[in-house]
């Protein structure tokens, strides 16, 4: 049905075949992939330097987009594991939802925690209530697959099933069309960047730290703004978002919504 051809595309990471990609760092993706470079024929994001006031650290969560990165309007989703801003924040994300800790809710409220969820359908589908409350403060609802599954392995019509799959599902539950795709594990190649912009994905995010046990784990060196952090709905999630906090404040960030920070154009 698509045709693939995907000229300069860049796999994002090593494939390395490891099932534990998605928990731990064995995925180095690059920061930025633009595979379409030659096709830019849209400018940059204008911004005003004249006007932005980068240094504003109050009201994380009515950012104005004065960074925001413009993601094109290729054929093919960029990636990012990194968001090259000069703002001094970090983007929690969380993914999956095997485990729904009602107490995650409560201090995410309590703290009031931008962060942006990638969970699976099926577990939206046995606890709905839980991750419409975390929507309800100010999460957004993004796009993970529908069966969690290795792209890498799939055929193109598979790879669209399972990309494609959770949007209008999301779109009626939340209100608001997922546009970033996280590829589960991490593993992805130049088809599931086509064909995840063929569903209407406009970014793909990898991520360059994550927790596990209450402990933040970076891919070497401390956090840097522009960081995206994997997080999992397990039972650890309401210590690690915990430390994760502490460990973002400590190097002088602040967590910011991932959505204000990439412009869809
Ligand atoms: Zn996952």
């Amino acid at each position: 049905m698509i045709t693939f051809v995907v000229a300069g595309a860049v796999a994002a990471n090593g494939l390395s075949g490891s099932k534990g990609a998605d928990r731990t760092s064995t995925v180095r993706p690059v920061s930025a992939t633009t595979p379409t470079t030659a096709a830019s024929t849209q400018p940059p994001t204008t911004l005003a330097p004249t006007t932005a006031a980068p240094t504003t650290t109050a009201a994380p969560t009515t950012t104005t987009k004065p960074g925001a990165i413009d993601v094109g309007n290729g054929a093919s989703a960029p990636v990012f594991s990194r968001i090259p801003t000069t703002d001094p924040v970090v983007f929690l994300t969380i993914d999956d939802g095997i485990v729904q800790d009602p107490a995650v809710i409560d201090y995410i409220r309590q703290e009031q925690i931008p962060v942006t969820m990638f969970p699976v359908p099926a577990y939206v589908e046995q606890n709905e209530p839980y991750f419409q409350a975390i929507h309800a403060l100010g999460a957004s609802v993004q796009d993970h697959t529908v069966h969690h599954t290795d792209l890498t392995k799939l055929s193109l019509t598979n790879m669209r099933a399972e990309i494609c799959g959770p949007l209008d599902e999301y779109q009626a539950k939340f209100g608001a069309r997922p546009w970033i795709f996280r590829p589960p594990y991490g593993f992805m190649n130049a088809n599931v960047q086509v064909v995840a912009r063929s569903c209407g994905i406009r970014a793909i995010v990898l991520w360059h730290a994550s927790t596990n046990d209450g402990r933040l784990d970076t891919q070497g060196g401390p956090l840097q703004r522009g960081d995206i952090i994997l997080m999992h709905f397990r039972t650890d999630l309401r210590q690690n978002l915990e430390v994760a906090l502490k460990a973002i404040r400590a190097a002088g960030l602040r967590p910011a919504h991932l959505e204000d920070y990439l412009t869809p154009a």
